[in-house]
Order: structure tokens, then sequence, then C-alpha cells
């Protein structure tokens, strides 16, 4: 069931939005289609309505979501001229936004909108909406509710933020409001087809190269239950692949029949391993990560912890052993 959020908070959120000129829209570090989606597709209508937007993100836009329109608007510093209403989507915290945080930091006014769990509820008004399966969806409802139009580019973005969010419509969010809106969103313009082949279907030799490599070292804990994989920064150099080259990698170990949680560690540049957690349903991640100070969805979770990645898989699998639906033989912990 859609649990939408409180109707005073929409309202707000509306009144805000409408006697505003100027204003920033901001989304997480390591953006993913949800997070550029709602942001792209939220910043083009509200240019329609007459107001000034800078979509901003930390992180460059990965090449493979060089198909959505003004992408190339996306910067990580703001613009000279002030805002006076900041809008944060897709970010379960403040401090998802990294680098441009501060940019949001003395705005008049704050919207957070998101569908994370673990939303840590942040700005004057929060849209949250933990039953949505994207940010997009809030960002669809709010736009037809401001009676924006939605035109052919928006459609775009945003099909985009809840095709990737559900996992082409197969994770356990998919919901009869997510394919009505999907539905809507292809009305208004949006073409499945063409961005399914861009999301899924353009994979570089480089990044299927890396695929190879997660999936040639598969590992098995706790009696079968957790399987993980380890990319090691030796890795992306052999191959060539870059960090973003990482996505969907863990839709391949999630996807083995018989494990409760599947893990993809992944060594970065500066001595940290982001880690992506992946439940069948049985094991909430999002506390698992939140533990390690993360956060997530009960079935997706990630977060990033400091060191290496084989000592941070022991943590994780301390954690994990705790949380397994049925208790193991040798449950010491
Ligand atoms: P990923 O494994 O990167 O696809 O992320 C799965 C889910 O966990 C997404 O909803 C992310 O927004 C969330 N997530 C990933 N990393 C973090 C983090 N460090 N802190 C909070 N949420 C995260
Ligand atoms: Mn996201
Ligand atoms: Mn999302």
């Amino acid at each position: 069931m859609s649990e939408n959020a409180p109707p005073a908070a929409q309202e707000r959120a509306i009144e805000l939005i409408r006697s505003s000129k100027r204003v920033y829209i901001g989304t997480h570090i390591r953006p993913d289609g949800d997070a550029l989606g709602s942001m792209l597709g939220l910043a083009l209508a509200l240019e329609q309505c007459g107001k000034r937007t800078a979509p901003l993100c930390a992180f460059p836009v990965p090449d493979g979501y060089r198909f959505l329109p003004a992408h190339e608007r996306v910067s990580s510093r703001p613009p000279e001229w002030p805002a006076d209403l900041g809008i944060v989507v897709d970010c379960d915290g403040i401090s998802r936004l990294g680098d441009v945080q501060q940019a949001f930091a003395g705005l008049p006014h704050l919207i957070d909108i998101d569908h994370h769990a673990t939303d840590q509820s942040f700005g004057e008004v929060s849209l949250v909406e933990p039953s949505a399966s994207a940010a997009a969806e809030i960002v669809y409802r709010l736009l037809r509710r401001l009676g924006a139009a939605i035109d052919a580019d928006i459609a775009t973005c945003l099909y985009t933020g809840i095709l990737t969010d559900t996992g082409r419509f197969s994770h356990a969010n998919t919901s009869s409001a997510s394919l009505a809106i999907a539905a809507e969103l292809v009305q208004a313009g949006a073409r499945p087809h063409r961005i399914a082949r861009k999301l899924y279907e353009e994979r570089s030799i480089e990044a299927t190269h890396l695929l190879g490599l997660a999936l040639s070292r598969l590992s098995r804990d706790h009696d079968g239950k957790v399987v993980s994989a380890i990319l090691t920064r030796a890795d992306f150099v052999d191959t060539g692949a870059d960090g973003a080259d990482t996505e969907g990698i863990i839709d391949h170990l999630r996807a083995i029949d018989g494990p409760q949680v599947a893990l993809l560690l992944v060594e970065t540049e500066d001595d940290h391993v982001r880690v992506s957690l992946r439940s069948d349903g049985r094991v909430d991640v999002s506390a698992i990560a939140y533990a390690f100070g993360g956060g997530g969805h009960a079935a997706a979770a990630g977060c990033t912890i400091a060191g290496g990645a084989e000592a941070a898989k022991s943590a994780l699998l301390a954690q994990i052993h705790r949380r397994l639906s049925e208790p193991l033989p040798d449950d010491a912990a």
C-alpha cells in the first residue's frame, strides 16, 4: 500500500516551490538513475514553471546516464546566483550530498524528497515515503499537484528513476503505483525500449571484464546463506574499468538462488570499501548498512567502510550472522 507524505507537508512543499524563483536541486554522491532522474526531471519541470534551477551533485554524471536530458547541466559547483529554495532528492541524510552540502547549508528553505527507510528527515519540509519505489515517484506526484506540464524530457528522467530503482520493475518495491506512474510517463513521451537499451545494453567491454572478475570469485559464507564478491584496486587497473562500472554487478549476485544476503565489496582509491547489500527479503539489510554508517532499504542498502575489503567483509559477516532468519548450527554471535 502506498503511504504518501502527510498532506500538510505536501501543501507546504507546494507553497514553498510556488513562491520560489531560484532553486538549487541536489542529489547524492555516486549518483544512480533515481538520483539523476529525479533531480533532472524536477529541474526541467521547475524551469518550465519559470524558475531558475541548478542541479548539483558532488560526482560527475557516469557515462551510462549521459543520455538523460539536461545531464550536461549537472555541476559540483553552485552557480554565482543565490537560491531562495533548496530541494534534496534521494538522500537519506544531508551528508549524502557530499561536497555540495555546503551550498544547501544557508538557504532560506529546504525540502527533503526521499524514499529510504533510513531517512533522517532533514529540511523544513520532508516528503519522505518509504513505500515509494523511487524518489522519482514522489517527484512525479509533486509535479502533478503543482500542475506542472510533464513533457517527453521530464518523463524520460522520471521513468529512468523508477526503472532503475525497481530493478526493471522486478524488485519487491514494484507496486501498482509505480507501474501506473510509469504508464503515465510513457504516455507523456518516455520511450521504454530506448531507455532500457541505454541503461542495460550499452555496457563497455571494460565493465564487462570487471563483471567477469567479480563472478569468477564468488564466495559463500554462513552455510551458503551469504554470497559475496570483492573487487580490488588492481582489478580496475587490469580491466581499465572505473568505479561507476560496478553498477549492476550486485544484481548478478542477488539473482543466485539460495543465499539470503548478497554482498559486493569494492575497494576505492582512498582506502575505503564501498559495500552494496541485497536481501532476498528474509534479512533487513538497511539495518546492517546502518550499523556501518550507511543506509538504504530493507532489500537494497549500502555503506562505506574504512580499510581493506577482507576486514570489511569479516565485520559485515559478523553483523549479518546475528540477523540471518534461521539460527545457524554454530551460532556464536
Ligand atoms: P547501491 O548498492 O549503491 O545500489 O545502494 C543501494 C541502496 O542503498 C540505495 O538506495 C542507496 O541510496 C543506499 N546507499 C548506498 N550507500 C549508502 C550510504 N553510504 N549511505 C546511505 N545509503 C546508502
Ligand atoms: Mn539513489
Ligand atoms: Mn532512490
